[in-house]
Formats: C-alpha cells, sequence, structure tokens
C-alpha cells in the first residue's frame, strides 16, 4: 500500500510517497504555472497506486467542504493559481484515493505533534518565519479551523520602540507578518537574514515582535506547545531572546509550562510539512 503526500509551496512543491514504514520516493518540482505544475506532479505520483493523499497547501485556500471555494487556492498574489481547483484536479487524476486537504502550517502542527517537538502533546501550534509568518493549529489532535483557516501571521501586534519601519505586507503593511518575516529583516538592515551577524541589534526587535505573538497565542489557544520553525528561525541564539520576551510581555498573567519547554524549535526541520500531510492523508476517510 502506498501513500502520497504533497507540501505545496509557491516557490516548490514537495512531493513524497510512503510505504508503510517511511518515505521510499520524494522529489521537489518549481511552481510555475498550474497547467505545467500539475503536469509535473501526475508524473512523479502516476507510477504508484495510492490509497491515501494528503496535501498542505500554500494559501489562503477554501477548506469548508460546505463551500464552493472548498479544494481551491484562493486570494494569492501567486499569478495564474488564484481559484485553481487544486484539490479538484488531483481528485479527478486519482479517483480511487482518499484525500486530506489543509494548509501548510496546519500540515506542519500536526506532523510535529505526531513525530516532531510537539510528540506526546494533545495541542500545538506550529509558527513559522520564513518569506512569509504562519501558524497551524492542532487541538486534541485534530486541526483546527473554521469557516476558514486561521491566518495568524496578519494578525496586528504593538510596535517596538523606535521602530518605524512602514512593514511589507501588502495588505496591512504592519501587521506581524509585514514587521517580523524574514524580507522585514533584509529591508530593515540591507542583509538578508541569515548573513546578519548574531550581535545585531536587529535581533531584540525580532525578539520582540514573535515574543509578543506567542504571548497573543497563548492568550487565544492555550496550547500544551509551540513549536517554532522556518528560515529565520535557523538563528539559535534567537530562541533564547524570544523565551525572555516572551516571559516579559506575559508578564507572569497566564501559566504555562517552563518557557524552555512551552516553546521549542521544530523537531523536523524541513520536513514536518510533508510528514504532516502523509500522517493526514492516511487519516483521510
Ligand atoms: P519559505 O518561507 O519561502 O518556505 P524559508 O522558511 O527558508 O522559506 O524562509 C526564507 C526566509 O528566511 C528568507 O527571508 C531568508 O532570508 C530567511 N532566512 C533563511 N535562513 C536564515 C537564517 N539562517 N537566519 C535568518 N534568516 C534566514
Ligand atoms: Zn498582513
Amino acid at each position: 500500500m502506498f501513500y502520497g503526500a504533497i507540501e505545496a509551496g509557491g516557490t516548490k512543491m514537495n512531493c513524497a510517497v510512503a510505504d508503510e514504514r517511511s518515505i521510499i520516493d520524494e522529489c521537489s518540482l518549481p511552481t510555475t504555472t498550474p497547467e505545467e505544475t500539475m503536469a509535473a506532479i501526475f508524473a512523479f505520483f502516476d507510477k504508484y497506486t495510492l490509497a491515501t493523499m494528503g496535501v498542505g497547501s500554500f494559501g489562503p485556500i477554501g477548506i469548508d467542504p460546505q463551500q464552493e471555494t472548498y479544494g481551491k487556492i484562493l486570494a494569492t498574489p501567486k499569478k495564474g493559481w488564484q481559484q485553481f481547483d487544486f484539490l479538484g484536479t488531483l481528485k479527478k487524476r486519482y479517483p480511487a484515493t482518499r484525500f486530506a486537504w489543509t494548509t501548510d502550517v496546519n500540515a506542519a502542527a500536526f506532523g510535529e505533534l505526531k513525530q516532531g517537538a510537539a510528540q506526546g502533546m494533545r495541542s500545538c501550534v506550529y509558527l513559522t518565519i520564513g518569506t512569509g509568518i504562519g501558524a497551524g493549529i492542532v487541538i486534541n489532535e485534530e486541526i483546527f479551523q473554521g469557516a476558514g483557516h486561521p491566518e495568524v501571521g496578519h494578525t496586528f501586534v504593538k510596535r517596538y520602540p523606535q521602530d518605524d519601519y512602514v512593514g511589507t505586507c501588502p495588505y496591512h503593511k504592519d501587521c506581524l507578518e509585514g514587521l517580523a518575516a524574514g524580507p522585514s529583516l533584509e529591508a530593515r538592515t540591507g542583509i538578508k537574514g541569515q548573513h546578519l551577524p548574531k550581535d545585531h541589534e536587529i535581533w531584540d526587535l525580532q525578539a520582540f515582535y514573535i515574543g509578543q505573538a506567542l504571548v497573543n497565542i497563548t492568550l487565544t489557544v492555550a496550547p500544551d506547545r509551540i513549536v517554532l520553525g522556518g528560515g529565520v528561525m535557523n538563528q539559535p541564539h534567537l530562541l533564547t531572546k524570544i523565551h525572555d520576551q516572551f516571559t516579559e510581555q506575559m508578564a507572569g498573567y497566564m501559566e504555562t509550562p517552563a518557557v524552555t519547554e512551552y516553546i521549542v524549535a521544530w523537531g523536523l526541520p524541513n520536513k514536518s510539512g510533508i510528514i504532516g500531510s502523509l500522517l493526514l492523508g492516511k487519516e483521510a476517510q
């Protein structure tokens, strides 16, 4: 029996096939037009008869089966993909396969809960800080979503003292993503995050915003654990600063586990999304 998974990103599509035990085949394809990209995806998966497939997609996406938008990519800035019926196109090609469909960050949160840094927990929030900021929420071992999926990256945060940077979000300018995703590090300093020295003062500002976002998440969701991933978290010293900011800004109001246990780095670096998609697929009815 084979199980498929797609971690669908705006830059690349990571595809995997697993048997009962482990991943046996993988590929990473560039995300170009839907026609070209889907043809490449089919070429990879056509070699297998898949019992299930889990898809964790960039968004926003339609996730309510009762709505006409279900399975589609919605208001993405990615050209050609707006309103693309991603799930429908896959189902048409593989009619005998059972599908799971959610956001990339929800899939990653699920992967971290089942096999990563939040194993043994019943709930977790996974926050990625990369080109954008996004969060997936798992509560009682199930993905949390309403009529739509959460968009934590676009929530608002109070400003760091003296920060007058306008923000990179095309919709809101200075939402969390606009002030604290990878591109804002480069926009503020002229240096890409990966090349910034550890002692640069920007990391205090960065930790201020992420710490604050984690306070907001804690106050709203009260998860068992928060897992941080994404390119910007490849800075190990940043996690300590985030712990300090979280403690300071929470100001003793809400009790959480010890901060180093509560806010942790991802356990499946760059793999949470594909593993989570695979596992969600296996649970699909
Ligand atoms: P994506 O979000 O596109 O999937 P990543 O999670 O790798 O990809 O995030 C890319 C962003 O993270 C870029 O803005 C990049 O400059 C930044 N980044 C990558 N590596 C590091 C690093 N070691 N330290 C800080 N920022 C980094
Ligand atoms: Zn925004």
